[in-house]
C-alpha cells in the first residue's frame, strides 16, 4: 500500500482514525481524476477493479467519511447522484466554480474569477459571517444552464 497523500495521513491520524486500504484507494481514485466529477458507483468500479474485495458499502461509508471530514466534497449536479470531489486544502484541486449544463451533464470547472466575482464573494461571506455569527470555511459555487455545444444543436 502507498501511502501517497501525507496531509490527509496527518489528518487521519490526528483524529485517530485507522489509514485503511479502502480509504487510501477511494482517495488516489479521486486524486487521479482531478477534472471528473465520480460519483459513488464510478468510484466503486474504479476501486473493485484494484481491489476486488473492496464493496459498494464501504466506498459509500468512506466517501461520506472523507466528506464529513472535508477532505472531499459532495456534489449535485441536479441529475440526482451525487458527485464527489477532492477539496482545495488537498491541494490537488485549485479552488473553482462550476458550470453544469442541464442537457448534457457536462460540467466545466473555472478558476479565472474576475476581479468583481472575488470581491462580491469576500464581501458576501464577511456579511453573512457578521449576521449569523457563523465562521465560514468554504464555499460550493455553481451555476446551471446550457453549455455551448447544446446550444448550437438547438
Ligand atoms: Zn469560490
Ligand atoms: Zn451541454
Ligand atoms: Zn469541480
Amino acid at each position: 500500500m502507498r501511502y501517497g497523500h501525507p496531509w490527509v495521513c496527518r489528518r487521519m491520524m490526528a483524529e485517530g482514525m485507522r489509514i485503511t486500504q479502502t480509504r487510501m484507494v477511494v482517495l488516489d481514485i479521486l486524486a487521479r481524476n482531478p477534472k471528473r466529477h465520480l460519483s459513488a458507483e464510478e468510484v466503486f468500479l474504479m476501486a473493485h477493479e484494484i481491489n476486488p474485495s473492496i464493496g459498494f458499502a464501504t466506498v459509500y461509508r468512506t466517501l461520506d467519511l472523507l466528506t464529513r471530514m472535508g477532505i472531499i466534497q459532495k456534489l449535485e449536479f441536479g441529475d440526482g447522484r451525487a458527485r464527489y470531489e477532492l477539496t482545495e486544502a488537498s491541494k490537488k484541486v485549485p479552488h473553482h466554480h462550476h458550470l453544469v449544463c442541464t442537457e448534457c451533464g457536462k460540467v466545466i470547472d473555472y478558476t479565472d474569477f474576475t476581479d468583481e466575482e472575488k470581491e462580491l464573494l469576500t464581501k458576501v461571506e464577511r456579511e453573512l459571517s457578521e449576521k449569523y455569527n457563523f465562521k465560514i470555511k468554504n464555499h460550493i459555487i455553481q451555476f446551471c444552464g446550457i453549455c455551448n455545444h447544446c446550444n448550437e444543436r438547438r
